[in-house]
């Protein structure tokens, strides 16, 4: 089957691999349909992430359920599926807790053997062990391009909202309008705040987040500070949303929260960060939270909110393009001309 392969930093190929077949009882194996470019393969891409050469990468997928294990139940061949970005055993401590992003034997799709040499999804097919937790169907009256994202980044802007555990009229910042961005904006609207500000400095970006709702500041034209600062009478903002995953984006979430306010961090760490404010936090009594997101236990809330109509993230697919394209599709996603890209094997 031809599957995506990473290099070394942006050397991505097409190439013919193994076809999967079920390993063990509670595998499937997917027909990839759709198969989504993450900020998180930019890591890879720009080799900040350390992996095997001739590696398949991706993680964000849809497809149909071709194979499965015995003691598969949840799925059967035909279902229309979306993919989890990782898959988790189900039983051991953290498991029993619903800390599936925790989970001891946890592996992520396209990330390496260091993180449980698991091929990925940019493939016309993939394995997915433990498919009873790692694969959820998709409603029939849903689009793919709408169900694709529970997977991934819409699970992981509404688990960061959800983290923000703000109060209903209240004023948030979400640093960010890349995909994640703006699918946290939608969810922060979703989730009652009274109004939701959007940083960035991409001006087309910004467009879009205006378009869905959000007040837009472009920081590189006002002062960010200067403008959340006016619009709360000094306190800052109830909570932060950070979703670039970069030092001064969580600098500028801490400065921009008011005391006793929230940050909730979505973006991606692959560096430490000296030094750290953490004296400005201690003052300020803010709460900070982040790390991997819990699909597993939060994508079925993201999926009944696209099935019951409060939000479509496929509003950020900017570009659609066949799996033989991808070392294309990796240079437009990186110099930012594609805000979102979907190949298809
Ligand atoms: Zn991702
Ligand atoms: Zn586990």
């Amino acid at each position: 089957v031809k599957a995506v392969q990473i290099h070394g930093p942006r050397d991505v190929r097409v190439a013919d691999v193994d076809d999967p077949r079920p390993e063990s009882e509670t595998d499937a194996v997917v027909r990839v349909t759709s198969a989504g470019i993450c900020g998180s393969d930019l890591h890879l891409y720009h080799g900040r992430i350390d992996i095997e050469p001739g590696f398949v990468i991706g993680h964000e997928f849809t497809g149909v359920v071709e194979e499965v294990g015995a003691s598969v139940g949840r799925v059967q061949p035909g279902d229309r599926v979306v993919g989890a970005f990782q898959t988790a055993c189900g039983t051991c401590w953290f498991c029993r807790r619903r800390w599936y992003h925790n989970c001891t034997s946890m592996r992520l799709f396209g990330f390496g053997m260091a993180a449980g040499n698991l091929s990925g999804a940019q493939a016309e097919r993939v394995l997915v062990p433990n498919a009873d937790l790692a694969l959820l169907s998709i409603p029939d009256e849903l689009k793919e391009a709408q169900a694709l994202f529970v997977g991934d980044i819409l699970t992981t802007a509404h688990q960061a909202v959800r983290n923000a555990a703000f109060r209903p009229g209240d004023t948030i910042v979400v640093i960010g309008c890349g995909p994640v961005g703006l699918l946290a904006q939608r969810c922060v609207l979703l989730q009652g705040a009274g109004v939701v500000y959007a940083l960035d400095r991409d001006a087309a970006r910004l467009r879009i987040a205006a378009e869905h709702g959000a007040i837009p500041l472009n920081i590189d034209e006002q002062s960010a500070d200067d403008a959340i600062l006016e619009a709360t009478d000094y306190r800052g903002a109830d909570a932060v949303i950070e979703c670039v995953g970069a030092e001064a984006a969580l600098n500028a979430a801490i400065q921009l929260v008011r005391r006793n306010g929230v940050v909730s961090v979505a973006g991606v760490y692959t560096d430490d960060i000296s030094p750290f404010p953490y004296g400005d936090l201690w003052m300020k009594d803010v709460r900070l939270v982040g790390g991997l997101c819990n699909v597993l236990a939060f994508w079925e809330e993201a999926m009944a909110l696209v099935t019951y109509g409060r939000l479509d993230p496929s509003f950020i697919v900017s570009h659609e393009l066949p799996l033989a394209e991808a070392p294309n599709a990796y240079r437009l996603f990186d110099r930012r001309e594609a805000l979102k890209v979907v190949l298809h094997p």
